[in-house]
């Protein structure tokens, strides 16, 4: 079984545990501050620091989907298209021929499996 998206799954899987984590320390807070009336500083440095992971995680994710989009905005081409067109048929990533691939506005071909 072929497994698809794997970035961005991987991406949504680190916003997750980023957003869990400030759950988790939010929680500690509170408690903290409700039964001792103490500010604990120890845990307001990871609530800083699970805000800016969760800011750098939904950049990353932001990113990864805009360039999965544009990637599926490309021109998908077969062999005999691209020989029509009298083009290399060799990929530019792993120099094997190519049966079915994406073409580049400058019309090179790659494999998008
Ligand atoms: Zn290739």
């Amino acid at each position: 079984m072929e497994f698809e998206n794997k970035d961005t799954f991987f991406k949504v899987l680190a916003l997750l545990t980023s957003v869990i984590t400030l759950w988790l320390e939010g929680a500690i807070l509170y408690l903290v501050i409700s039964r001792t009336k103490f500010l604990p500083f120890f845990v307001i440095g990871g609530i800083l620091n699970s805000v800016f992971e969760i800011i750098t995680n939904i950049k990353l994710l932001y990113v990864a989907i805009v360039k999965l989009k544009r990637l599926d905005n490309l021109l998908e081409v077969t062999r005999e298209e691209i020989d029509e067109e009298e083009l290399d048929h060799t990929c530019v990533i792993c120099q094997h021929d190519i049966e079915f691939g994406k073409m580049l506005e400058c019309k090179h071909v790659f494999h998008l499996k």
